[in-house]
This record gives C-alpha cells, sequence and structure tokens, in this order.
C-alpha cells in the first residue's frame, strides 16, 4: 500500500497493526546494536591463526634484512608495503606502511597541514576561513577531524556514481577549500562505488589552492559480496596523469580484513608528500610495528590470500545484507515512505525516512531494544538538515538478529511516516 494514496481508514488500521506487532516484539526484550561497523566474531576468528604465524623461533628479519624486533624502517617493511599498495590497486614506492589506523594516519596529515603547511606551504591555521569539503551523507569521523581543527566543513551531496563533481569543481575555486573526504568504494554509508568519470574528475580537478589535498580513503577497496569486484582507476596514476600527482593522498587499512584496531594502514602518495610526510613522522615515532607487519604479509603470502580471506568474509557478510534488502523490501517496498541503497560491498547502507522523521525513528527503536547509529552523525556537525537518513550496519549482528532489528525499523518508520502524513492532511 502506497500510504500517500491511502485513505484515513486504512492508515489507522495501519498503525493498530504496526502497533500489536511492536508490542509484541517489546515482550521479547530485545538488546540488539546495528550502531557501528564492526565485524562479528565469526569474522574476526577468520584471522586468529594470523596470531600463530611468528613464535619466538620464528626469523624475524623482513625480506631486506630488517631486524623486525627493532627500532626502524619508517616506510614499513618490503613485504607489507607490497601487500597494502596492491591492496589499494597502487604500486609500492607510493606507499608507506604505518600502524595500526589508517584514521590517525588522515588524523596526522591534517593537523600537519594546521601547524606546519602542507609541502611548505602556509600551515592552514592561518587561513582564518578554512574549509573542507564533506559529500554527504558521509562518516561521522572524518567530518569530526576537519571539524576538530576548526574548518567549516562543506556537504556535498553524494549522487549514484560519487559526489556531485559540479559542485566540487566549482568550490574548490575558493581558496580557502583545503580538502575533501572521499571513501571511493562501498562509500560508509551509502555503499556506493565512484564511476571511473568521477574519478577521473578528481584526477583533473583545477583547485585554486596549491595545498588542497584529495584524502582517498579506500577502507573498503577489496570489501566486495560476491567474486567479481568492482575496479576504479587508480588515483594516484590518473593525478600523475593529469600533471597534478600530489593532488591526493590513499589511505587503507587491515582493520576490516583481520583485526580492526590491531591491523596495519597505509597512506599512498606522490614522491613529494612522501618526503612530506616523512617531515613530520620522523618527529612522531622511530619506526612502526614491524612485527605486526610481518604477521600481516606472512599470513597472507600476497594479494591472493588477501583476496581468499575477503571471499570468507563476503560469504559472512553477503546473506546479512540480503536479509537488511528483503526486509526493507517485503515491509516498505510499496510504501513510498522510505528509500535505501543496496550496496554489493562495504559495512553499511543508507537509508531515508520522510523528511523531519529520521531522529523520531531512530529513538523509537531504541524505545524497543535496537540501536541505529544516531541520525544526523551522517552530516557535518551531526546536523541532517532534512533529517531523513540513517546508517545501517549490519555487520555485528547475526542474521536473525538483523531480521528483527530491521522489521522493528520499519514498523517505527511506518509509524512516524503515518503520524507525519496525517498531520500534514490536517
Ligand atoms: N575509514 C572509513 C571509511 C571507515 O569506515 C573506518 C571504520 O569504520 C575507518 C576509516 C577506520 O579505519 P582504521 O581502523 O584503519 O583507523
Amino acid at each position: 500500500m502506497n500510504y500517500f494514496e491511502a485513505d484515513l481508514h486504512s492508515l489507522v488500521s495501519e498503525t493498530e497493526k504496526c502497533k500489536k506487532e511492536l508490542e509484541a516484539i517489546k515482550k521479547e526484550g530485545l538488546s540488539l546494536d546495528l550502531s557501528r561497523g564492526k565485524p562479528s566474531d565469526e569474522q574476526l576468528s577468520l584471522s586468529l591463526p594470523m596470531l600463530d604465524v611468528l613464535d619466538r623461533k620464528s626469523i624475524l628479519d623482513s625480506e631486506n634484512g630488517l631486524d623486525c624486533r627493532n627500532y626502524g624502517g619508517s616506510d614499513g617493511i618490503p613485504e607489507a608495503r607490497r601487500l597494502l599498495a596492491h591492496m589499494m590497486g597502487t604500486h609500492v614506492v607510493h606507499t608507506i606502511v604505518g600502524g595500526n589506523s589508517s584514521l590517525t594516519l588522515m588524523y596526522q596529515l591534517v593537523s600537519h597541514g594546521m601547524t606546519d603547511g602542507i609541502c611548505g606551504g602556509t600551515p592552514w591555521q592561518e587561513i582564518k576561513r578554512r574549509k573542507f569539503l564533506c559529500p554527504v551523507p558521509g562518516y561521522d569521523r572524518h567530518f569530526a577531524i576537519t571539524e576538530h581543527f576548526g574548518f567549516e566543513l562543506i556537504s556535498v551531496p553524494m549522487n549514484d556514481d560519487g559526489p556531485d563533481m559540479d559542485k566540487v569543481e566549482e568550490l574548490v575555486k575558493d581558496p580557502d577549500v583545503k580538502g575533501i573526504w572521499c571513501v571511493p568504494k562501498y562509500q560508509n554509508p551509502t555503499g556506493i562505488v565512484y564511476s571511473d568519470e568521477v574519478v577521473r574528475r578528481f584526477a583533473r580537478l583545477k583547485p585554486a589552492s596549491e595545498d588542497f589535498r584529495i584524502f582517498w580513503d579506500n577502507a573498503y577497496c577489496m570489501h566486495c559480496f560476491s567474486g567479481d569486484c568492482t575496479e576504479i582507476p587508480d588515483i594516484i596514476e590518473e593525478c600523475e596523469k593529469y600533471g597534478n600527482a600530489d593532488f591526493v593522498y590513499e589511505f587503507c587499512s587491515t582493520s576490516k580484513v583481520t583485526f580492526p584496531g590491531s591491523g596495519i594502514s597505509a597512506v599512498a602518495a606522490s614522491p613529494a608528500n612522501l618526503i612530506d610526510i616523512h617531515s613530520f613522522m620522523d618527529f612522531a615515532t622511530i619506526g612502526p610495528d614491524k612485527l605486526n607487519q610481518l604477521r600481516h604479509a606472512r599470513f597472507f603470502k600476497g594479494s591472493a590470500g588477501l583476496k581468499n580471506q575477503m571471499e570468507k568474509h563476503a560469504a559472512i557478510l553477503k546473506p546479512k545484507f540480503d536479509a537488511v534488502y528483503e526486509t526493507l523490501e517485503t515491509e516498505l517496498g510499496k510504501t513510498g515512505i522510505a528509500d535505501w541503497t543496496t550496496p554489493k560491498g562495504g559495512y553499511f547502507l543508507s537509508f531515508d525516512t520522510l523528511p523531519g522523521c529520521a531522529k523520531n525513528v531512530v529513538n523509537m527503536c531504541a524505545e524497543y531494544g535496537v540501536k541505529f547509529t544516531p541520525a544526523g552523525s551522517t552530516y557535518p556537525h551531526g546536523y541532517d538538515p532534512e533529517d531523513k537518513n540513517i546508517r545501517l550496519a549490519p555487520s555485528f549482528a547475526t542474521t536473525e538478529e538483523i531480521k528483527k532489528a530491521i522489521l522493528v525499523l520499519c514498523l517505527c518508520t511506518k509509524l512516524k511516516s503515518i503520524e507525519k502524513i496525517m498531520k500534514e492532511r490536517s
């Protein structure tokens, strides 16, 4: 039933039906959390054998003879650099492997821009009206970094093939715009993959500011649900082609491959940027955790091992996402009151209620024991001007729990939408 075409009587009886279903669910005393994109226990178990890769009898030298037990190797060991470079689809020479978190690398780079300036540029803290572009909906922790450093956050709408590039091309003409957050594959939270054309338009950008940087967070570069993963062009190579080699920092990590918080991370960039990165990184550390790098490199034994691991993750994740899509379609498919993405990879999907309903829906779900990411958090400053976007993160719960949680979401969406429709009619 399309709720906008339904008569008053049908909407009232639909309300009664939803309330009854919710009351029955309340008696079950649910306590479910679909708020953060964490791997499930089953996924974490896939990497347990990695903990047995090294022991006291192992040869603990890297390929180039570096003793991984000791300080040094600030670029990371060769076998880990190769692993993560190939994971991102770029070259080893561009790639530095760091510690456990790619988000830390992003934070350090923005911090470097603020205090030292990028590649000898004016420190961003001296730019009073510094701005950063934020494709929306997007990743709350990205936005939080630039909010922390006092940037004005400028929202850019996401299309089905990536950020609205007409807008981006226009906005970068402002010299106070210093960067943009991008998640090019299975974006957090829409699951959208950037088209080749969007990637190339990024590489061809003509920003007014020389120290403008694209923060290309390829966190989900290998995270497709089926064998034929979508490939996108290598942004580093594309930028080089257009004479814009220094435009971009690319990031990835094994947080959603092995253990979040105990993985390895990488940044890839042009030679000039890598020199610039060393100019601050070498003060911050005498070297990364090379034993963890060695453990990862020996566990995967190269790209084929990584691909094999990602197929095992996919086999666990796909049924969970399918359960979400099925429940949403069954409950809301013909109602006209909600919209959602159906990604083929990653950790998230994006759900839109009618404008003005998302906060109420999330709060109501919490009353029935189901926690979703707070409405608004996919927007800069946690404020969604239309109050309609909710990020769904189905990875951690079981398929049965997901079906229940999404059913609660659908019932609460129905009730809040009917309230809105009736109010507008009266
Ligand atoms: N980037 C994106 C887009 C993410 O979704 C996440 C985690 O959810 C991260 C980065 C965090 O990465 P890391 O654990 O390497 O800091």
